[in-house]
């Protein structure tokens, strides 16, 4: 008798990794589940800007081996702590986004943002690299059309996948329904799925796709050790992937990694703002009062790496609490609110609209305003913010002389010149902390998704895509993760229909 399954393919998460992966499967061929734990879907995915890093010459970039120069610049940025395969596989899998989206009836256009001075992202994260040199990269993102009309990129294509997920005969979408363990046989190959209510969902191949672990506190505390960190995306991404590798036996990686901005998270709330001030005019203080960054040039992917100097006396961090000071000039008559608006749970899923002029964060204690530098210091229980402020307001009036062969890019007194800007009265200030994009550990995959034992070898039949088990590690050329879902997503797909064939032929053991 031949092996009966309900499903070819269990996909976990409805992200875009696993939409991704459930399209792709279906389209390959197999019959396939989707297991959500929340009511919607959408993850990290929805409220993303699903901005895609890619070589501005894509062809030029693969002449090589396949892909090789952006595949050798994404090889030396993350230090080798991904294998070339892997990478070369991503590279592979970046160049096919575009003309699957386009069947798909999507279309990529470069990404073009107004320039906001506390939020900065160059295309290339490290311009020095070796393997940066000649290599030129873009940002793109699904274009909005009739199609995908939604404000923000990760939720045009997410909405893009779900249009053609929803009706799909081969594909069934489960909602509410957390998966609490991956099984194996005795043989050591998957052979299905355990739901919270208890259920077993029998199936040759399971696809990881459930997120990271952002909002398991415990986990970040063990994985990436005490500081406190705010989310910027979705509340529903508790490290269950995680868990379920481990039970598993996979081998896990990149647990330490993460993508984190500064911003505001409220007292009290778990999901922040990132804050996108559009006038160069503010400084950020640590917990002394004093500068002791290049605000303008924190890679917004590095909130956390940036600031996360240990106090080698006290053992504490040198920086927490962090304030960004800036001055109604700039914060509070601003052509725009002082936060990034076009992402983060809180703008996209619960709608949070920045009033006018700041007047309701003030209210609520968010933004602390004061007449003077005295008061705001009081306030902020940080004697030396005034000093602080008048050294700066010096500095704007009579800009320092760099050596420039000594500076370096975040030295504090590198600011580039157009950005000294002295602060006026009325002051104000915002508190500021680490808040997460998302984490990237988690079971580690191969070039063809396949999630390998601590023994080494793949566990067959479990796969993994997105960013449970990311391919990034160590550090991060910036918008990578989002295609990274894509990729990954149809990769494992293509393998998992291919595997679940092959399976259903063999005796039922
Ligand atoms: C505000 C914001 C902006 C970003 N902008 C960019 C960008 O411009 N470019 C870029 O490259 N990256 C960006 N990122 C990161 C990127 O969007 C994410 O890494 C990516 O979308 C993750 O997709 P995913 O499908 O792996 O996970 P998710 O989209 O988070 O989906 C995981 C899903 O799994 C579900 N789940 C979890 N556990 C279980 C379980 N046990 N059973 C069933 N379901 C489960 C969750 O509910 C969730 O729906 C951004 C992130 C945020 C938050």
């Amino acid at each position: 008798m031949a092996a009966t399954f309900s499903y070819d393919v269990v996909v976990l998460g409805y992200g875009a990794a696993g939409a991704a992966a459930a399209l792709q499967a279906a389209q390959s061929g197999a019959k396939v589940l989707v297991v959500e734990k929340s009511s919607t879907g959408g993850g990290n995915s929805f409220v993303s800007s699903a901005n895609m890093t890619c070589p501005q010459d894509f062809q030029a970039a693969m002449k090589k081996d396949g892909a090789a120069h952006f595949t050798d610049y994404l090889e030396e940025s993350t230090q080798h702590t991904t294998p070339r395969e892997v990478i070369a596989a991503f590279t592979k899998g970046l160049y096919e986004i575009e003309p699957w989206l386009k069947e798909l009836g999507g279309e990529l256009e470069d990404s073009k943002y107004d320039k906001m001075y506390s939020y900065y992202i160059p295309p290339m994260t490290f311009p020095h690299l070796d393997s940066a040199q000649g290599l030129n990269l873009t940002v793109r993102h699904l274009k909005q059309t009739k199609l995908s009309p939604a404000d923000t990129g990760g939720r045009r294509i997410w909405e893009l996948l779900h249009h053609h997920i929803k009706d799909n005969a081969n594909i069934t979408l489960s909602y509410n329904s957390r998966c609490k363990r991956i099984l194996k046989d005795h043989n050591g190959q998957i052979n299905g799925v355990l739901l919270q209510n208890d259920e077993f969902v029998p199936a040759p191949a399971v696809i990881m796709a459930c997120g990271g672990f952002e909002n398991d506190i415990e986990l970040r505390r063990d994985l990436m050790g005490p500081r406190e960190f705010g989310l910027l995306g979705s509340p529903h991404n508790n490290g269950d992937g995680f868990r379920l590798a481990q039970h598993v036996g996979a081998r896990l990686w990149h647990a330490s990694a993460e993508a984190t901005v500064l911003g505001l998270l409220p007292p009290g709330e778990e999901c922040g703002f990132a804050l996108g001030v559009r006038k160069p005019g503010f400084i950020y203080v640590n917990r002394t009062g004093q500068r002791f960054v290049d605000e303008t040039k924190i890679e917004s992917h590095r909130g956390h790496i940036e600031t996360a100097e240990q106090d080698p006396y006290s053992g504490k961090s040198a920086h927490d609490p962090m304030y960004m000071i800036s001055d109604k000039e700039n914060l509070l008559d601003p052509d725009k609110p002082p936060i990034v608006d076009f992402f983060s749970y809180q703008v996209v899923v619960n709608g949070y609209k920045w009033s006018e002029h700041s007047e309701e964060e003030i209210k609520k204690g968010w933004v602390i305003v004061a007449d003077t530098l005295e008061d705001l210091a009081e306030k902020l229980d940080m004697q030396e913010l005034p000093a602080t402020v008048g050294e700066w307001n010096d500095q704007c009036q009579n800009p320092p002389q760099i050596d420039e062969t000594l500076a370096t890019t975040l030295d504090p007194m590198r600011r580039d010149h157009e950005t000294l800007v002295p602060l006026k009265a009325p002051f104000c200030a915002i508190r500021i902390m680490p808040l997460l994009y998302n984490t990237q550990g988690g079971p580690r995959r191969n070039e063809k998704a396949q999630i390998l034992s601590i023994d080494g070898p793949p566990i067959e039949g479990l796969y993994g895509a997105g960013e449970c088990g990311s391919i990034w590690g160590h550090v991060y050329q910036s918008s990578t993760n989002f295609a990274e879902t894509i990729v990954f997503g149809r990769i494992a797909a293509k393998e998992a229909a291919a595997l679940a064939k092959s399976r259903k032929k063999l005796p039922l053991r």
